[in-house]
């Protein structure tokens, strides 16, 4: 049962389109994922059925599989992804090398879609301010295999007054009244009001507000919501560039969404296979400055460069930083981070404990070879065994990489005949 109120307005807004529209809702909703490209090439997977037309990667599936319980869900090779909730990204348009903040980031479906448009190259600051939802995304960032992504638990306006005009592209991926996810999710129904609406589009102006001051300009803010309240959405931008005169919107190619004002764009679950979305494109004027130059890294100790050498792990561009015993590799570009709330900083390597090196899950899952390895089929006994935090039959001695086909999974540890297993207890099935 839907709120009395939303359907008054609901007419009111589609005019003759109202009918389809209540329609589609009655109509079982499209289920979708994305492939990873940080995780090379894609396998067949048969139960995907069509492309999604705005995002490459983009591909529904039969809804009677469970996509979200095979081993290549646990290795990265996919993000279950509700379609529409694709389209922003696709507008956001990441370019790699560029520099890049997702404010309102958890669980990270659109972080790891920006991830992989910037393969590897470039930096991506993913921001989620509920403690718990930024370890969530936190996870999914480890999963997906990235490595240029730093994940903190702030407030829009810490990092606002951290990083003035810092990023060649912002998006803002609202929190909502959640309408067009009606379909989807039964709490948008029992959790909505006009008053929700409300709270929602003042506190949108206000992440707005944040997210303008860290845009660069000539750099780029996308602003979507999961809703069809026009206060959310066309008027939250007009009123944000009646407040922002330094911004304009900027058109981009979107022939599958209907334009509903100056580059704002509408997706209706009436007219494409997804659910209801909203997406504005907006362009910061001005010419870019020189970001300041990213402070220096640190000497990563003996013991890691003994490990790298021993599997012949080779790092991207980036610098060292140690956190007590953990290492990570941060991106190139990375700005300083210290007295944010940091969950991760780049790529986790590792821990380092007085003579040794205990490589990270994080590391397992961004790498895609190394010298000592060994692969099971994905649907062996052997995979599930491992998933199962069982030991495994292995030739290899010390660390080694234990994949399903040609996916990392995680680490063991050979002494011969058997590999002790080191994928994350937390983690196992
Ligand atoms: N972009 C995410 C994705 O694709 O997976 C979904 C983000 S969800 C629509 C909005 C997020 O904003 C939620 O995770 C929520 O915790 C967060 N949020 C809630 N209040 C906020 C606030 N005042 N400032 C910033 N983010 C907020």
């Amino acid at each position: 049962m839907l709120p009395e109120l939303f359907l008054q307005r609901m007419g009111t807004q589609l005019g003759e389109e109202y009918e389809a529209f209540l329609q589609s809702l009655q109509r079982p909703r499209a289920v979708a994922l994305r492939m990873n490209p940080l995780k090379g090439e894609p396998p067949t997977l048969p139960f995907v059925t069509e492309p999604v037309p705005w995002e490459p990667l983009g591909y529904y599936y039969d809804p009677e599989a469970r996509p979200g319980l095979h081993v290549f869900h646990e290795a990265g090779v996919y993000y279950l992804q509700e379609a529409s909730a694709m389209a922003p990204v696709a507008l956001l348009e990441p370019q790699p090398g560029e520099k890049i903040c997702d404010l309102c980031a958890a669980p990270g479906g659109k972080s790891t879609q920006i991830a992989g448009r910037l393969s590897g190259r470039g930096m991506l600051l993913c921001n989620e301010v509920s403690p718990k939802r930024a370890k969530i995304l936190s996870r999914n960032i480890e999963r997906l295999g990235v490595a240029n992504a730093v994940v903190t638990n702030e407030t829009p306006a810490v990092l606002a007054q951290r990083f003035p005009a810092f990023f060649d592209r912002v998006l803002v991926d609202a929190p909502c009244s959640g309408e067009g996810m009606f379909r989807k999710e039964e709490a948008a129904v029992t959790d909505w009001s006009p008053e929700t609406v409300q709270m929602c589009a003042r506190r949108q102006g206000e992440i707005l507000d944040c997210a303008a001051k860290m845009v660069k300009p000539g750099g780029r803010l996308v602003y979507s919501t999961c809703t069809f309240a026009p206060q959310e959405d066309e008027e939250a931008v007009e009123a944000f560039l009646e407040n922002h005169p330094e911004f304009v919107p900027e058109p981009v190619e979107a022939p599958w969404f209907q334009e509903s004002g100056p580059a704002m764009y509408r997706m209706w679950p009436h007219k494409l296979l997804g659910e209801g979305h909203f997406a504005a494109v907006l362009r910061r004027m001005g010419q870019p400055e020189d970001s300041p130059a990213p402070p220096p890294g640190e000497k990563l100790p003996r013991q890691w460069e003994d490990f790298a050498k021993a599997l012949d792990i080779r790092l991207p561009e980036g610098r060292g930083l140690r956190f007590g015993e953990t290492l990570y590799w941060a991106p190139a570009g990375m700005p300083d981070v210290t007295k944010l709330r940091v969950l991760r900083a780049g790529l986790e390597l590792g821990t380092v404990k007085k003579d040794r090196f205990e490589p990270a899950h994080a590391l397992a899952l961004w790498l895609k070879d190394c010298r000592c390895q060994v692969s099971f089929p994905a649907e062996s006994d052997e995979i599930k065994a491992y998933l199962h935090g069982e030991v495994l039959p292995c030739r290899e001695k010390g660390w080694c990489l234990v994949k399903a086909g040609s996916y990392s999974l995680g680490w063991g540890k050979g002494d011969g005949s058997q590999l002790k297993n080191h994928y994350p207890k937390g983690l196992r099935k």
